[in-house]
């Protein structure tokens, strides 16, 4: 296997890394090397900026173009990353340890997503309002934020970041990329593809290295208007309060503690397998992961037992495997924090359904591999249900009330997403206004549509992406008010 060897991609270019030694990122499923990013610093950021900031002033060759000359460039843009989807999701799949068939579907969605927000750059909304009395009219438009710094996790590397980028393209911004230091293999890629398909030099910058310093260094640069971050609330906390002494733009995705809540009278073979996907896909490392499984007490029990028996059934495997259900998880200490969090979960005194160990055998033994785990009697108070485990570990609870389900679902601090399972349509109306969180799944899980904003209420984040709403995250308003005809004299006695 050959390693891949990056630098950092700056004004349309490669940039050669640094002195400093490039991290190496080895595969989590077996340990060989994959690739090597440049450990970049603040000179790299500022590099990158400066470009940036250059391709945004040069407003005739982006921000002002017409809405649809940008649309043509990114789905250009698109269209090679299309046809680069399967090396980027073999890419992906190696760098995060997940599935290639899921992998497969990342790449795609992200081009879904792309695909939708160059068609919003076809039509930027703004607002003519011409009954402000007799001469009199209003003008409310909207104009590109500028440089945006974007900061993301390495859970979903491409779907994080095509949350954002081809929106804040389709707006006319000019960003900085950030990717996760341990999977920015296909940032790199795309961005390299965008100066193919003719964007021009600077409109997309990509400088990897850790948080600490390129992180760091983005959201204190004075020529970044916003930062755009998905990742753990705890960095979220620390981005907002240094974006906030600084007065700057900010929008966060954060954790989640999804509840997935199922009903009695819920289709049970579909609740089974949207519960078995809410809390395997992508290893449990999922900001939605239906994590609790808040389940109706007269279906409890044979319930759990069904999904234990599904879980079982899991291929956990090798990432480029087409077989693999599930891949490895990040790396060792993840791995062990999450094994950390079972052991936890049995000292508290839930019980145990299946799983709760690492798997080592058949040629899994250098890789993370956690075998799909539930835990079921889950109380509230039990860490289990209260932390943010990012790992194949399900916590299930029950309830004999609507109301308790409602209430046991809410009870986290977080506020992502959530699902129920109920053929009634009262029931999953009612519910769904009840629970709070950015989105709700009916009758599905982890399923949704372009269109569809999507963001968290309280822990969870600041902000919306995707959707209409993902677009004007990264506009300014501006109101203009005209006067037509002879403007009467304020202050007449003034006049000579
Ligand atoms: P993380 O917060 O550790 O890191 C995310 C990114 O921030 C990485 O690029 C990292 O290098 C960078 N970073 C770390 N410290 C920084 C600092 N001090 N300043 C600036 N940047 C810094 O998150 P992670 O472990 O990569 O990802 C997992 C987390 O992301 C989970 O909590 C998950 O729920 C969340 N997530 C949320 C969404 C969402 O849409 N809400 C989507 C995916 C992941």
């Amino acid at each position: 296997m050959s390693v891949r060897q990056y630098g950092n991609w700056i004004d349309g270019d490669w940039a050669r890394p640094g002195a400093a030694r490039p991290i190496e990122r080895r595969s989590p499923a077996h340990g060989a090397l994959l690739a090597t990013f440049a450990d970049s610093a603040f000179a790299e950021v500022d590099a990158a900026v400066a470009a940036a900031k250059r391709a945004f002033r040069k407003a005739e060759t982006w921000s002002d173009l017409a809405g649809g000359e940008r649309a043509h460039l990114l789905n250009r843009w698109l269209d090679l990353v299309a046809a680069d989807s399967e090396q980027l999701a073999v890419m992906e799949a190696e760098e995060t340890g997940k599935p290639i068939r899921f992998a497969r579907g990342e790449v795609a969605w992200s081009i879904e997503l792309g695909r939708y927000a160059a068609a919003l750059a076809w039509q930027i909304p703004g607002e003519a309002l011409s009954h402000l009395g007799a001469p009199n009219f209003g003008l409310i438009t909207r104009a590109p934020r500028g440089v945006v710094g974007m900061i993301v996790p390495w859970n979903f590397p491409l779907v994080t970041l095509f949350q954002k980028l081809p929106f804040a393209l389709a707006a006319g911004c000019t960003c900085v990329i950030k990717p996760s230091e341990l999977t920015s293999g296909t940032a790199l890629e795309v961005a390299a593809l965008a100066a193919k398909a003719g964007l021009p030099p600077g409109v997309i910058n990509v400088v990897t290295g850790t948080g600490a310093q390129v992180g760091e260094a983005l959201i204190d640069h004075p020529d970044v208007q916003m930062i755009s971050f998905t990742g753990s609330t705890a960095v979220g906390r620390k981005i907002a309060l240094r974006c906030g002494e600084q007065l700057k733009r900010v929008g966060l995705e954060l954790g989640g503690k999804a509840a997935n809540v199922v009903f009695a009278d819920a289709d049970i073979d579909a609740a089974l397998d949207g519960a078995l996907l809410g809390y395997v896909l992508n290893q449990g490392e999922e900001c939605v992961q239906g994590s609790r499984l808040i389940v109706e007490e007269r279906i409890a029990d044979e319930f759990v037992a069904r999904l234990a028996a599904r879980s079982g059934a899991v291929r956990v495997g090798m990432p480029l495997d087409e077989s693999t259900d599930m891949g490895a998880l990040i790396h060792e200490q993840h791995m062990n924090k999450v094994l950390g969090y079972i052991e936890t979960g049995k000292r508290e005194g839930a019980r145990l359904a299946c799983g709760g160990h690492r798997i080592t055998a058949h040629g899994l033994e250098q890789g993370c591999f956690v075998a799909p785990t539930i835990f079921a009697q889950v109380r509230p108070e039990m860490t289990l249900f209260r932390e943010e485990i990012f790992g194949p570990v399900l916590s299930v609870t029950s309830f004999r009330t609507m109301d308790e389900a409602i209430a046991l679902a809410n009870d986290t601090r977080y506020g992502l997403g959530n699902g129920l399972w109920t053929k009634d349509v009262d029931k999953a109306l009612l519910v769904s206004k009840k629970l709070r969180s950015g989105t709700v799944y009916v009758n599905t899980y982890l399923e949704t549509a372009v269109q569809l904003p999507f963001g968290g209420v309280g822990q969870s984040g600041l902000g919306r992406e995707n959707g209409l709403e993902g677009l004007l995250e990264f506009m300014d308003v501006k109101s203009t008010f005209v006067k037509l005809g002879k403007r009467p004299d304020a202050l007449p006695h003034a006049c000579s």
